[in-house]
């Protein structure tokens, strides 16, 4: 019998078998950071609207769709929060921490929220454990902060890692190369998807976040930050690569690694995890040197970045996917096509893979949106013209294949 009552869409119920490894990864958060001089800070829930869409940027996602506001008795416009970077600068400037001795390092670990269609790794109500170094422009904090999240998630087990590294520059710096790129994007503007035209103007720097082949290929040819980057831009990136290759630390160049968030300013950083699928990023973050001024405060470098506690769960196989476990392959069938799905799941399932289709009756669309709720690495479409497509569902790369030799086109 089902309840009359679910958790809301996106949220989940932490039961006591997840409650063993959550309390695991805040013993090891809390035992690393006090280890590298970091104190916990915990700021409200819910904060002033204002404070993100200053703090954010106007022109992010998580400002412009995803955040849960609502308007106290009295009218005042409040936000649960999407981050925890501009409350923390917030409470910095409150409590005069800029006459403490710099940076002044903090960690944090709570619930954040984002109105975000929910899929695989990816959640309306998700927890995040993060640190924030404010105070100093130091390449020796952007590489102390890398160390801390690489030693973190190795301490908690998660394997298959790789770490991309860029820089965005100064404010100035990064606002000239925003004009250039623009201008590019400008001359390009008919081979763009139009999702990237339409916000082009607004966020240039999202365009290589695309997975529209069109898009893809002109972003090869877009000029890129890191070959932008003059002066104490250079000298800076060219230090925080140096101190990692010091500390062992192994790193990718990802020029094209942009985040969703606007304040980042110099170095920008993602740990990503490989058998996560669509949603691989672990955690991340960066230099944001013009934040703690933007909220009203005096000139402050600083540093921070933030890791998903449920990603992390799912990359050390902690965590099951309360709505779906992930599967190796959909197959999704037009019209006509549907007794041959189940002949080729069939098939799949004999061969040892996880593979499921649709039972309901749903359209091609409706059908791919299943794949991607049951976290699908793979899917197979069969077309109404009797082809079949392979779908990467992690790169949105599609390829016909043969419709006699699926299984083998798929396997591996
Ligand atoms: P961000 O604050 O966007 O830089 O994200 C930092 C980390 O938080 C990501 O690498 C993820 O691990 C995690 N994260 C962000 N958004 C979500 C979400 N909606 N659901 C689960 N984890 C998330």
């Amino acid at each position: 019998m089902s309840a009359s009552h679910q958790a809301p869409r996106g949220t989940f119920d932490i039961l006591p078998e997840e409650a063993t490894a959550r309390a695991r990864i805040e013993a090891a958060a809390a035992e690393l950071a006090a280890r590298y001089g970091y104190g916990r800070i915990e700021t409200p829930i819910f904060e002033d609207t204002e404070l993100f869409v200053r703090g954010v940027g106007t022109s992010t996602d998580i400002v412009r769709k995803e955040m849960f506001s609502f308007e106290d008795l009295g009218g005042r416009p409040l936000t649960l929060r999407p981050e925890g970077t501009a409350p923390i600068a917030r409470a910095y400037l409150e409590h005069g921490m800029h006459r403490l001795p710099q940076p002044v390092k903090l960690w944090y670990l709570g619930p954040f929220f984002r109105h975000e269609r929910p899929q695989a790794g990816r959640y309306r109500q998700f927890t995040q454990v993060g640190a924030e170094a404010i105070g100093s422009g130091d390449p020796l904090v952007d590489a102390e902060m890398i160390l801390l999240l690489d030693e973190l998630l190795r301490a908690l087990g998660v394997a298959e890692l790789r770490l991309r590294l860029s820089s965005l520059g100064s404010p100035a710096g990064r606002r000239a190369y925003r004009e250039e790129l623009l201008a590019y994007l400008r001359a390009h503007a008919s081979e763009l998807a139009p999702d990237v035209r339409a916000r082009m103007e607004e966020n240039p720097l999202r365009a290589f976040d695309s997975k529209d082949p069109g898009t893809r290929e002109v972003m090869a040819g877009a000029p890129k930050i890191l070959e932008r980057l003059e002066g104490e831009d250079a000298e800076h990136f060219a230090a925080v690569r140096r101190l990692l290759e010091q500390a062992g630390i192994a790193y990718e160049l990802d020029p094209t690694l942009v985040r969703g968030l606007d304040y980042y300013t110099r170095t920008v950083f993602a740990f990503e995890c490989e058998r996560l699928g669509a949603q691989s990023e672990v955690g991340g973050g960066g230099r944001y040197d013009a934040l703690v001024e933007q909220l009203g405060g005096p000139p402050t470098p600083a540093c921070g970045w933030a890791a998903g506690i449920e990603r992390i769960l799912l990359a050390t196989g902690e965590r099951r996917e309360p709505h779906a476990a992930a599967i190796d392959v959909f197959v999704a069938a037009a019209e006509g096509r549907r007794e041959g799905a189940l002949a080729l799941v069939t098939e799949l399932r004999r061969a040892g893979l996880s593979a499921d289709l649709d039972l309901a009756g749903r359209g091609l669309r409706g059908q791919m949106r299943q794949a991607d709720r049951l976290g699908a690495r793979r899917a197979v479409i069969l077309g109404a013209d009797g082809g079949a497509t392979v779908r990467d569902m992690a790169t949105g790369e599609q390829r016909q294949v043969d419709p006699a030799s699926v299984l083998e086109a798929v396997a591996g």
